[in-house]
């Protein structure tokens, strides 16, 4: 009956698992190469979670000299967006994880283990679909919603575990002339798998990141393709990540508990079974308590967040290294080494869940563009601006020479200035030097009258010369200062406060507020030197405007 069912279910599937064998053959690899992929459903939102997982399955497949290849699960029509896969492929690529294989735009794949777009695949679920029916290990069931509806129901009233399974499988046992009847009819169904299993029996398994997992047998009989005619996730798994010939399933640890159905549906078919592991949700912290960073709640969850507010690419992947693997800040602090050095291991994996902290990211965004060279950083900005902020784009480009002096200000030497986190910062820790974006804020030191601050910044007007180098322009700023009775010694005035008006550090910060409107900048005589004297002449004498009110 059974040979007869599955023509009688699949009468145009013609090819056979073995054509399959022979199509997808076992790659020839190094030993010890690992092929690994990336599994994302084309929903338009790529979460940085995912970039993570896609991180560890690049770095598992480089590390031993295997595969890592992209497979888009579109079986879930109803989860899927316009440009959906598209949207995937470009926020993988601007986290430069790049795929030996696997989908390349919204129809299109490179590789010799295609289709991997799921959608594309059908023929070949049909193919081990109709050898499961074949086998006896699948039957078509055609309960309406409304009767499996009826069933939970009932498993509720009787305490019963919910599910397909058992004595409440109605259509497990129907016969070959009860099918045919109904299919003539044109009543609909779905494909059932004929579980074995036995609820009382274990299966073990150790997975690579979690460690020795027990869980009891798989006894539902799930859904392998839905009625019309596309495999449901867990079929679609087996299949695939067989005939891809993957070493190593990488996935969310949603799926753990799904395992002994995989397992079955792999020893049902007949494929070997491929090593998990499986991956904890990225956790936030917030109120003392951990909890998952969601895609709702939390902004950068999204993978847009990052390219949006312009962090370096380089500084999300090396913190999600961080985070990766529990050792590698300590190997970075003894090493400048490229990270494709760096040990990889499961075992240093967070099995609870690894902790994605913003202010840590920036801390290392940080560092890495404070060590970048100026062109490097002139370049990103650009690069930035060009998609994400048109009108900075335009002013940056004006006169290009006077960008590179403004991102030239004290970089490229040992204790770099840390002003920005990433590109979008670049906006503001600039704005006083373009008059698109400079508006006076005048306002005085703490330790300065109104008289003053006039005085001394007339003064200053009448010394100031822009062919001043740093030094000289320091000491005429101290020679003011002695004069007027701010001491150029700051130690001098700790010592003895009520004998001097102020000091050094009060008048210079008098003239930075004057130029910039603002009491932090990087080197105060290079800023000058770069706005020119006339600016800086008219921002003095505007200042001293304002202040006589
Ligand atoms: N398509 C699945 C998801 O979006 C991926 C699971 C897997 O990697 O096998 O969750």
């Amino acid at each position: 009956m059974s040979k007869q069912l599955a023509e009688l279910l699949f009468p145009k599937v013609t090819l056979t698992p073995k054509d399959m064998e022979q199509k997808y053959p076992v790659r020839q690899l190094p030993q010890g190469a690992q092929v690994t992929r990336f599994a994302p459903s084309p929903t338009g939102f790529l979460h940085i979670g995912g970039v993570y997982t896609a991180l560890v399955s690049l770095i598992t497949a480089k590390s031993s000299d295997g595969i890592l290849y992209l497979r888009i699960e579109d079986t879930d029509k109803k989860r899927q967006v316009d440009e959906g896969i598209k949207k995937i492929i470009d926020g993988l690529a601007a986290f430069d994880i790049d795929f030996d294989e696997g989908a390349i735009s919204e129809t299109e794949s490179k590789g010799n283990y295609g289709p991997y777009i799921q959608s594309q695949r059908r023929e070949i679920y049909h193919i081990y679909a109709k050898e499961l029916v074949e086998k006896d290990l699948a039957y078509p069931c055609f309960c309406t919603p409304e009767e499996l509806e009826q069933i939970r129901e009932k498993q509720i009233q009787v305490k019963a575990n919910p599910g397909y399974y058992g004595e409440w499988s109605n259509c497990r046992n129907l016969n070959f002339e009860e099918i045919k009847e109904n299919i003539e009819n044109g009543k609909p169904y779905v494909l059932r798998l004929k579980s074995q299993g036995d609820e009382n029996k274990k299966i073990t398994f150790n997975d690579k990141i979690k460690g020795k997992i027990e869980l009891p047998e798989n006894v539902a009989d799930i859904v392998l393709l839905k009625n019309d005619g596309v495999p449901t996730y867990h079929f679609a798994h087996a299949v695939d990540d067989y005939l891809m010939r993957t070493t190593v399933v990488i996935r969310g640890d949603e799926w753990l508990s799904s395992l002994p159905t995989h397992f079955q549906l792999f020893s049902y078919c007949g494929f070997k079974f491929p090593k998990y592991a499986h991956i904890s949700p990225i956790m936030k912290e917030e109120d003392g308590s951990k909890r998952k960073l969601s895609k709702r709640r939390d902004p950068e969850a999204s993978v847009d967040f990052y390219l949006e507010s312009g962090y370096p690419v380089e500084s999300v992947i090396e913190y999600l290294y961080r985070i990766i693997n529990s050792n590698f800040e300590q190997w970075r602090q003894t090493t400048k080494e490229d990270r494709s050095k760096f040990k990889f291991s499961f075992n240093k994996m967070s099995k609870s869940g690894a902790l994605f902290d913003l202010q840590k990211l920036n801390e290392v965004s940080k560092n890495l563009i404070a060590n970048m060279t100026t062109k490097e950083t002139v370049k990103s900005i650009i690069e930035w601006s060009e998609k994400y902020d048109r009108e900075f784009f335009e002013v940056l480009n004006k006169d290009l020479d006077y960008t590179y002096k403004i991102f030239a200000i004290d970089r490229e030497k040992k204790n770099p200035r840390k002003d920005m986190t990433k590109w979008s910062d670049a906006k503001n820790y600039s704005a006083y030097f373009f008059d698109e974006y400079y508006t006076e804020k005048f306002f005085l030191p703490e330790n300065i009258q109104k008289a003053d601050a006039i005085y001394m910044l007339k003064k200053y007007i009448d010394i100031y010369d822009i062919n001043d180098e740093n030094s000289e322009w320091f000491n005429k700023i101290k020679t003011l200062c002695d004069e007027e009775n701010y001491t150029s010694s700051v130690k001098e005035y700790k010592k003895n406060p009520g004998k001097f008006k102020g000091h050094v550090g009060d008048i210079s910060t008098l003239i930075r507020i004057a130029v910039t409107g603002r009491e932090n900048t990087p080197d105060l005589c290079t800023v000058m030197k770069i706005l020119g004297e006339d600016k800086v002449k008219s921002r003095i004498h505007s200042m001293i405007d304002f202040l006589r009110g």
